[in-house]
């Protein structure tokens, strides 16, 4: 719960930023590094008083203790600004015009932080483009730009204070460049430009997954939120996804190495103890002749790896002679609008709007500029 004067510092927050027109969103791209380097037509890179540090099509910037280090000599700043005439490229992604390089010292290692900041709407072109496949129906893309611009609000808001709002991957929202970006999600994005999604004056944390198998999760069950906003509800609309089944197999010994941290025995038993109220794995076992220890469901997924244990909805777990198998529905952590079930909706013939309404029950679009 926020303290009264944090709610009403958010308030007025909220609605200062809707009388600008233009705000950015700062994207913290990929994990913090040692080393940098990033390609483009002409590349600058500037001090933050401006001085020039390099002008080259490749730049490499590195972490020491004194600061970054460009193209092999120390600038003596903790901030780095590439710019370019077009785009840059970092790893394989590229991004337009400008990016901010940041130094920092965690746990007495120097690292690099790459910052790019861009404008609200772009960055929600760019996150509809690289959550979900054009080939959908536009009002799907029309709600994904919704909950994804109120997300990326709520973000912003929590993290006025950091050097970033936003991270890239699926712990935030997906952001993968300029290059994934089409043209239905520009269309999605500027028919709903400036569309939030807001509760009790506030905008709402607007989370959403893959694939839900069939029911949505609470935010109160899976992460202790009381959010009235996030109840989990029946969504019966995502059965053509890819991932609403899955199984994942593994061998007996690669699983006693992934839980190694919990559990250093054999392991000859994983049950599920308890279940939350969408029946996802809440509370699970894991148990060798008269050794057992508890795990919660969440950590069990994350020690084997979201990719492989697909959700905490899981329907059964077989013991086979060498290997582990398990079986389930659903893709992701399942609270807030089920993506493949958005585009459901909106094959049935649901707008954006409707959509919305089913995954965050109560909760109302304002236009926020
Ligand atoms: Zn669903």
């Amino acid at each position: 719960m926020l303290r009264y004067s944090t709610y009403i510092t958010f308030i007025c927050l909220f609605f200062s930023f809707s009388l600008q027109a233009e705000q950015e969103i700062r994207i913290a791209i990929g994990k913090p590094s040692t080393q940098l380097t990033l390609k483009g037509s002409g590349l600058s890179a500037l001090s933050t008083d401006g001085k020039n540090l390099a002008k080259q099509d490749t730049i490499t910037l590195s972490a020491d203790a004194s600061g970054i280090v460009v193209n092999g000599k120390k600038s003596g700043s903790s901030t780095v600004n590439i710019t370019s005439p077009g785009f840059i490229f970092v790893d394989g992604n590229q991004y337009r015009n400008a990016l901010e390089i940041k130094w920092q010292l965690v746990s007495g290692t120097s690292q690099l932080v790459l910052i790019h900041a861009i404008p609200l709407e772009t960055y929600v072109v760019g996150i509809v483009s690289s959550e979900v496949p054009h080939s959908w129906p536009l009002e799907a893309l029309k709600a994904q730009a919704i909950a994804a611009r109120t997300y990326a609000i709520w973000q912003k808001f929590r993290r006025l204070d950091k050097s970033y709002h936003m991270e890239s991957s699926v712990l935030d929202q997906v952001y993968g460049g300029a290059q994934k970006e089409h043209s239905l999600a520009e269309q999605a994005a500027q028919q709903t430009k400036g569309q939030v999604l807001t509760y009790d004056n506030k905008p709402i944390q607007a989370y959403f997954h893959a694939t839900c198998g069939g029911q949505t999760e609470s935010a109160q069950e899976a992460w202790g939120s009381n959010l009235p906003y996030l109840p989990g509800s029946k969504c019966g609309y995502c059965k053509t996804a890819r991932q609403y089944h899955w199984t994942y197999s593994i061998s007996k010994k690669n699983l006693r190495r992934a839980l190694k941290s919990v559990f250093s025995d054999d392991i000859s038993h994983i049950k599920i103890i308890q279940h939350t109220k969408s029946d996802r794995a809440k509370l699970m076992e894991i148990s060798h002749r008269k050794q057992k220890k508890q795990i919660s469901a969440t950590s069990f997924r994350e020690l084997l790896g979201y990719n492989n244990i697909r959700s905490t909805l899981i329907d059964k777990i077989s013991f086979g002679w060498l290997d582990v198998t398990f079986t389930g529905r659903g893709h992701g952590h399942g609270v807030g609008m089920c993506q493949w079930g958005a585009m459901g909706l909106a094959k049935a013939g649901f707008t954006a709007d409707k959509i919305l309404e089913r995954y965050y029950p109560g909760a109302e679009i304002r236009q926020l500029y």
